[in-house]
């Protein structure tokens, strides 16, 4: 489509700039195009399945073969890539890449990062490479952190002065700087706060949430016809944010609960029917429970909120673990947090709700800890059972060194996208390469079965992780056998 056209598939530019962008800039005017065709498609059609370079254009940074394979059945394509390529209904992505021109003056930029929602590995890293991007490549030096996330904005003393110097190791250590929080959102409070303290690009880490927020505040902003930029960076260990390739810190949280398994599984093998129980991160979404067992290839059993189980009954967990006991003599099970929705629906909905209004979760993992014993000692089992729940000994290491390099992308990408006149943006990978996601398309498109609006869930019928899951564990479907 035309420029103008991307513009507005690309995001909500600024009011103030609308007009400005008629610019020619080779960057802004080659989009990434997304198509919703799933693999399958792509590959039967001899027409989609070449990938030859020629076909592309050149000056892509990743290779012509991979051009139609992705997880989620996505597409990623360049505009020189023939219109009838493209589905009806395709998403356009703009590249998170630097600009030739920028649309903003540095020397009028100050910035405000804030960090909200729970702890994920990679928050220091977004925050340390936003100053640095800010400071060094385009030459801002009013940065401030907001101290606890939302409500940092409105109370006294949670102003913190950045600088390269402050944030130069802070990428070693897991947690934030900036600390966070759940709820205290107050639009009017916020609003206040950025026009007082004359913040005019504010970064804003967090989950879906945060993002929630983000979108009513550009709104706000709007309506208010006020230049000033918010972006959003999609912070979730669970993996849980559709459309980008993977959160920051899911990787880290994966390889980080091997050795929670581990352990499990040490102790599993070290006691005649031994139980080696881990409970994992995963509130809607049992990725992190999913790949850490596929990962570790010892685990007997995972639970995970999107496949439906029985606890008790022949085809049940306990009767499955039971008989397994009695033949392998030990069993190693990992469930996800939100694991407990597939059988205990009642008791998930009696637990009440966290300050942002998140339902407290029912404790599968006690729950189980207290009942497989109790079950197994019907079967005439004297089972040994260890839990461990390393919850929060997984989200506060620091980043791996791959999630290092993709907060490093993100928070580049997200300075790049207000300087080049975006606003109300998230950032992410898509297909291996940064870029910039509307907030409205983030928080409503559902990705993976009975997810809800901005969610991604395992696809137990589609996603091959969970079928490979099944043959490396030889655990049941408890649904349907
Ligand atoms: P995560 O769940 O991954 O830890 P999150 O961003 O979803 O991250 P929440 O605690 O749900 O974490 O929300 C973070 C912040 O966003 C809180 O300050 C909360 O008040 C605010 N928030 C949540 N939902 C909304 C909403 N619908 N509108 C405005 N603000 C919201
Ligand atoms: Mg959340």
């Amino acid at each position: 489509g035309s420029f103008q056209q991307l513009v507005r598939v690309a995001g909500n530019v600024c009011q103030e700039h609308r007009n400005l962008l008629n610019v020619k800039d080779r960057s802004v005017q080659v989009p990434i195009m997304i198509s919703h065709r799933t693999d399958e498609e792509i590959l039967l059609n001899p027409m989609l399945g070449t990938g030859k370079k020629n076909d592309v254009g050149s000056g892509r940074s990743f290779m012509p073969e991979t051009l139609f394979y992705k997880l989620g059945g996505y597409v990623i394509a360049d505009s020189a890539f023939p219109k009838h390529y493209v589905d009806e209904g395709s998403i356009l992505f703009l590249k998170g890449s630097p600009r030739k021109e920028i649309l903003i003056n540095p020397n009028d930029v100050k910035a405000a990062i804030v960090t909200c929602g729970g702890l994920c590995p990679g928050l220091n890293v977004v925050i340390r490479e936003l100053v640095m991007t800010l400071w060094y490549n385009y030459g801002v030096k009013h940065i401030s952190g907001i101290i606890g996330g939302y409500p940092g904005f409105y109370t006294q003393g949670c102003l913190k002065t950045l600088t390269p110097s402050i944030v130069a190791d802070i990428h070693l250590s897991g947690g934030t700087i900036l600390k966070t929080s759940r709820g205290g959102w107050n639009l009017e409070k916020i609003m206040d706060s950025i026009i007082k303290n004359g913040f005019n690009q504010v970064y804003i880490i967090g989950g879906d949430g945060t993002h929630r927020g983000i979108k009513n505040l550009v709104d706000e902003i709007e309506r208010k016809h006020l230049p000033i930029y918010v972006v959003g960076i999609p912070k979730t260990i669970d993996n849980d944010i559709p459309i980008i390739d993977k959160s920051f810190g899911f990787d880290t949280a994966v390889e980080e609960a091997q050795k929670a398994i581990e352990s499990a599984n040490t102790e599993a093998n070290s006691v005649e029917y031994g139980i080696g129980l881990v409970k994992l991160m995963g509130r809607n979404s049992g990725f992190i429970a999913m790949q850490a067992s596929n990962a570790n290839r010892n685990v007997n059993l995972c639970l995970i909120p999107e496949s439906g189980y029985e606890l008790t009954g022949p085809n049940g967990v306990y009767s499955y673990i039971s008989e397994r006991l009695k033949v392998k003599k030990h069993a190693v099970i990992v469930v996800a947090e939100g694991a407990a929705a597939s059988c205990l629906d009642e008791k998930l909905a009696a637990e009440g709700t966290d300050p942002s209004g998140n339902p407290i979760l029912y404790d599968i993992g006690k729950h189980l800890k207290e009942e497989l014993v109790k079950c197994c000692k019907k079967h005439n089992i004297n089972a040994t059972l260890k839990y461990i729940d390393p919850t929060y000994m997984i989200r506060t290491v620091p980043a791996n060194s791959s999630d290092k390099i993709l907060c490093s992308e993100l928070a580049q990408a997200a300075v790049h996208g207000t300087f080049a006149g975006f606003t109300g943006f998230s950032v992410g990978n898509v297909t291996g390469q940064a870029v910039f996601i509307p907030i409205d398309l983030l928080i409503s498109i559902k990705e993976g079965k009975d997810a809800k609006e901005g969610q991604r869930r395992v696809d137990i019928d589609e996603n091959m992780m969970w079928w490979r899951l099944m043959a490396n564990t030889g655990q049941p479907s408890f649904i349907n056998d």
